[in-house]
Parts: C-alpha cells; structure tokens; sequence
C-alpha cells in the first residue's frame, strides 16, 4: 500500500546526537507484526517526553517512531484474536521504545499485545486514561489484593497533579478511599479536590531526607515521584501498610532504610506496566471501565492535536502538563 500517513521520526547521527522531524511514511516502513491498526488516539506521557526531549535512554533502536500508547482500529490483521474493524488498545510492550510506536497514522504490532476497547469508551477516553491511568490501575489494584481497603485508613497519591496521580486520586475517590493528594503545584488545590481528593499536602513535606520512622498518617500510597518522596511516604506508612512505587517523576533513587519494612511490617509494591501479562491488563481495563467516572475523565484531559505532540512532550518532563493529553490523530 503506498498511501503516505504522518509520523513523527526520532534519528540520531554518528555522534549519537538525537533529532526530532515530522515526516511521512508508508504502511511498507513500519516494523513487523501481525495487526495493522489505524491509530485514532494516542497521549502524551512522562515516558514519551523522556524519549523525545532525549532526557533518558527511552529509545533503543534507531530512527524510531515514539508514543508508548494508542487506541484505534484494525485496519488488518493475521492475528487469530483480531480482524479489521475491532476497536483496539495498546499499552507498552517496548512500542516507543524498540518498536514503532503511536506517534504515526499507523501501526503495526503483535496482536498478541493487544487489548480490546472496553464497551462504552471511546478511543479517546481510553487515552484521556492512557498508559499513565491504566498503571494507576494497576496501583490500586496491587494496594486492594495487600488488603489496603477504604477502611483501613487513608491513602496518599504523590506526583497528584500529574497523569498517574490524577486518575489514581479519580479512581480511589470513587471506590471511597480518604485520598491525601501531595503536589508541588499549590494552585492545582481545586482540581485534585474536584478529583475527590480529601486533603491536599504540599510536596515539600515529602521532599527532604527522610528519617527511618516518622508519624503513621497513612494505611498505603500510590508513588509517582521516587527518592525523598517515597523514602518519606514509606516512613509515614502505618503498621501493615503498602505502598505502590510505579515512577520516578522526583528521581530513581531511594534513599530509605530498612525500618519501616521490619518494624512496621510495611509493604513496598512494586508496579511495572509495560510487560504486565495480558490477564492483568484485561482486568485492569475491565476496572477502568467499571470504576473511573467518565465525566472526571474529561474534567482531567487536555486534548491537543498531531502537531503538539513535540511540544507537550517538553512540558511534561518539565513538569508543565496537568492531568492527562489526549492526541485526536
Ligand atoms: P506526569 O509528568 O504527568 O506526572 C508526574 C508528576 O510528578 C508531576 O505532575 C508532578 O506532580 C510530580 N513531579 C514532577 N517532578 C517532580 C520532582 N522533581 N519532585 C517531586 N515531584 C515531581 O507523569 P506521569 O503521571 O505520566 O508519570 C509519572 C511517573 O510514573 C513517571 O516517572 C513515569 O515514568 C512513571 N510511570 C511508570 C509506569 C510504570 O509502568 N511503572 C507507567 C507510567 C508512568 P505535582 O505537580 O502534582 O507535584
């Protein structure tokens, strides 16, 4: 098929010097796979801003179309699960990262990577989730089979204002958890409260060295941030706590000491979206779709368009995004 579709194209000379274009492609460029997919929707995450700005290793085969996560339809397939019409989402597996992935009017993967659009949502509300809000998911879900249930005391989200902090504060508000939302963006106060946050902290009183031990103010927490932060929140974790640790936003570090796992008997969860078999994500699109409330959805998405993509991917390493970007293709 020679008809040319958009895709954004990171290059990288003999000097490993990284470069960011715009270009046009055909279904005859794209990687193997067995699902050719139309993408209709896709997002801007920390990870793609990471892999466009070049701030991290994200990107391990060159050139290579970046965006982690889409949603879409098959345009066709040999895959025995899929043929052209299904409504499909795709979520890591190295796509962005080794594989071409969302950033283009096409995609082809395997199909056994893939995950069918849960009924009722459009591609565009599964990406206003994305990859940020599904490992939220996976978040709430790892505190829940811990045993962290509303009533076993508060929980606090960390990195609040941010993708994964945002749907995680929606989602454990709507199950009737006391969301304590930590964030570095004072002003943000009113949206996390509309979210369902039930107090709002300052990011600072989890930034500095953590002692080994600190007063017991929480059951569990969902950490975005890393270093200080989950140091802190691990300290401040009550008798049997758990805490869920998916990111890095503050640094990969973690500056902790062994107290609070073997005096406090807290637990360190810790949560990886991108090779999460393919039973976990079912049941965690399944539980997006039964306990996120569509309408706070939209209230924490901003849609942009093919041709801010570059630009969001900047923000967000820069701590400039709030809630969720959707991409309409
Ligand atoms: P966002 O940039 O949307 O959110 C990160 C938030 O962290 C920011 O909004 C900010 O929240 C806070 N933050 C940023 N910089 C700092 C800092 N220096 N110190 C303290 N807090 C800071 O990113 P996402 O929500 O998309 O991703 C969050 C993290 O989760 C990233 O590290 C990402 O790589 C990781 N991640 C991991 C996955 C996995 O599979 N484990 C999957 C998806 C994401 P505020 O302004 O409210 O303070």
């Amino acid at each position: 098929m020679s008809e040319t579709f958009k895709a954004i194209l990171v290059s990288r000379d003999a000097e490993k010097k990284q470069s960011v274009a715009v270009t046009d492609l055909t279904e005859a460029d794209l990687m193997e796979g067995d699902v050719t997919i139309a993408v209709e929707a896709t997002t801007v995450n920390y990870k793609d801003g990471l892999a466009i700005s070049g701030k991290a290793p994200v990107i391990r085969r060159w050139p290579l179309v970046p965006g982690i996560d889409f949603a879409g339809t098959v345009t066709s397939s040999s895959h025995a699960d899929w043929r052209a019409g299904d409504k499909v989402i795709l979520n890591g597996w190295g796509v962005g990262e080794t594989h071409f992935g969302a950033y283009a009017g096409r995609a082809r993967v395997k199909g056994d990577w893939l995950v069918p659009l849960p009924q009722g949502m459009s591609p565009h509300d599964a990406m206003a989730v994305g990859t940020a809000g599904y490992t939220a998911m996976l978040c709430v879900m790892a505190l829940e089979r811990h045993g962290i249930l509303p009533d076993r005391g508060p929980v606090v989200v960390t990195g609040a204002a941010g993708g994964v902090g945002s749907v995680a504060v929606s989602i454990l508000s709507s199950l009737g958890y006391h969301v304590i939302a930590s964030t570095g963006r004072n002003a943000e106060s009113p949206y996390l409260i509309n979210l369902g946050a039930a107090e709002v902290i300052s990011r600072d009183e989890l930034a500095q060295p953590a002692k080994p031990l600190a007063k017991e103010r929480w059951a569990g927490g969902i950490d975005a941030v890393g270093s200080h932060t989950l140091a802190n929140v691990l300290s401040m974790t009550s008798y049997g706590g758990a805490v869920a640790a998916c990111g890095l936003a503050g640094g990969m570090d973690l500056p902790t000491s062994v107290a609070p796992f073997i005096l406090r008997g807290v637990s360190l969860l810790g949560i990886d979206s991108v090779m999460a078999p393919k039973a976990v994500r079912l049941e965690a699109w399944r539980r997006i779709g039964t306990d996120l409330d569509l309408q706070k959805l939209a209230g924490l998405s901003t849609t942009i368009g093919f041709d801010g993509i570059i630009d969001a991917a900047h923000d967000i390493v820069d701590g400039k995004i709030r809630g969720r970007v959707v991409v309409d293709m």
